[in-house]
């Protein structure tokens, strides 16, 4: 559903009044709280707002005529950044988890961005001539900035005093500030991983988005342009791995959500503040129906009547609403415009999809290397360190720590089920160490440094 700016600015109103509820998203509250702090932040905001509601009627306009027709297809390369206490990481799996979730939650992106998804085959036929594929494929970074290798996946181990990550504070996106640096986020799509929680706020949230258009001109902070996902709601639930999991954010759909917010997409009931839904106010696209407030972690029965009583009611089944991970299907077609047209030159995510060959490893990395991809966490080490493997498939025959005079000094050579291993240096003089990792095609070798 579609209203006039005027619209938008009374849900925006509405911002604030209301103490927070229970919320599964940041991404309004963010606005909230910047108004709050900074209110000409507000014009700032519904700026931004119309520039791209504006943006994304003039690409579907021109998609609409058929010369001017583009079969465009983005492809755009992830990097992880992921913060955690060591039993954290140790809850959900180890390293080996967060590489196995990564995997699992990219398989998840590509099927829902192509509308790939098995399950959209149950949205209701009068929402079916609306379901929209967005042809925009992830894939993890293989290149770092400066074109070295990389798994894509930066993992800093917390120290116990870690209380989790106080929602919308600096210190996540900043290496000197405890968390981690944003890599150029004009080549890169940032997410970071880590325990989010809410002072004192009640409710869980799951995650945020800052687009890079809303990073750059309404927070005016574009280090934080990207996603934030809480650990606990990231990647897919398989039922061979350890399975802790927010209930009902089992299936990777947390960062669907995130990520169209990362693409501009508003909620689908609008801006306003869950609990004080308003029928006036809307999401800035055509194509969904009006809807008065968010169905908050929940799979209403279809049909469920919405503000207007249009024909097939609340699209609750949209990415953009609050149901549970297994009751979400679709993007619409005019939420797919909106996304796509991030993508042209005026676009905040313009320059994303040029940056292709960050997903393939450097030329000088051999392909033995690059198929049997491992990392050693955390590197310096002060004795125990995780040897934890990108891909779950290599075939791993044994690992052998090396000292500085060639002397083997650890040996595993049984139970290699790439789930990571814990090689434990504690005692042993400092400096540095080989750690090789005998594949069936040959042998990878990494420096890890004992401290
Ligand atoms: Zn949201």
């Amino acid at each position: 559903m579609k209203k006039s700016l005027a619209a938008v600015f009374c849900g925006i109103v509405g911002l604030g009044l209301q103490q927070a509820q229970a919320q599964k998203c940041g991404t309004d509250l963010i606005t909230e709280k910047l108004i709050a702090q900074r209110p000409e932040a507000k014009e700032a905001f519904l700026r931004y707002q119309e520039e791209v509601r504006e943006r994304a009627e003039k690409f579907e306009a021109q998609m609409a005529n058929s010369s001017n027709k583009t079969t465009g297809k983005y492809t755009v390369p992830l990097v992880f950044h992921v913060i955690l206490r060591q039993s954290q990481i140790d809850s959900i799996g180890g390293i080996q988890g967060i590489y196995n979730r990564i995997a699992s939650q990219v398989a998840v992106l590509n099927t829902d961005f192509n509308a790939e998804n098995a399950d959209s085959s149950t949205i209701p036929a009068v929402f079916k001539p609306l379901f929209g594929k967005a042809d925009i494929s992830f894939g993890v970074a293989h290149k770092k900035p400066d074109g070295t290798a990389t798994t894509g996946v930066e993992i800093k181990v917390a120290g116990s005093n870690y209380n989790g990550y106080d929602f919308g504070s600096a210190f996540l996106v900043s290496t000197a500030g405890g968390g981690l640096d944003a890599w150029d986020n004009k080549k890169y799509l940032n997410i970071w991983i880590t325990d989010i929680t809410n002072g004192n706020q009640p409710g869980q949230i799951l995650g945020y988005a800052i687009s890079p258009s809303f990073g750059k001109n309404v927070l005016q902070n574009e280090q934080a342009i990207g996603v934030v996902i809480d650990f606990l709601a990231f990647g897919k639930r398989n039922p061979s791995s350890i399975q802790i999991f927010t209930p009902k954010a089992d299936n990777g759909r947390t960062m669907v959500h995130e990520i169209g917010h990362f693409f501009t997409l508003n909620h689908i009931w609008g801006n306003t503040a869950v609990g004080s839904g308003v029928c006036s106010d809307d999401d800035g696209v055509a194509d969904t129906p009006p809807q008065q407030d968010a169905n908050q972690s929940t799979c209403p029965t279809y049909p469920k009547a919405n503000c207007t009583n249009s024909p097939g009611g609340e699209m609750f089944m949209n990415f953009m609403d609050y149901v549970h991970d297994d009751c979400m299907r679709m993007f619409t077609k005019g939420q797919v415009a909106r996304m796509q047209s991030e993508f042209t030159p005026t676009g905040g995510s313009y320059q994303l999809q040029f940056n292709v060959a960050a997903m393939s490893y450097p030329t000088d990395v051999t392909s033995l290397e690059s198929e049997n991809t491992f990392d050693l966490v955390p590197n310096p080490t002060s004795g125990v360190f995780t040897v934890s493997f990108s891909d779950v498939n290599t075939k791993l025959k044994g690992i052998s720590v090396v000292n500085m005079v060639g002397q083997t000094i650890k040996q595993i050579t049984s139970g290699l089920q790439n789930q990571g291993f814990s090689v434990d240096l504690t005692g042993m003089q400092k400096g540095i160490y080989m750690v090789q990792c005998h594949f069936e095609t040959g042998t990878v070798t990494r420096k890890i440094v004992l401290q």
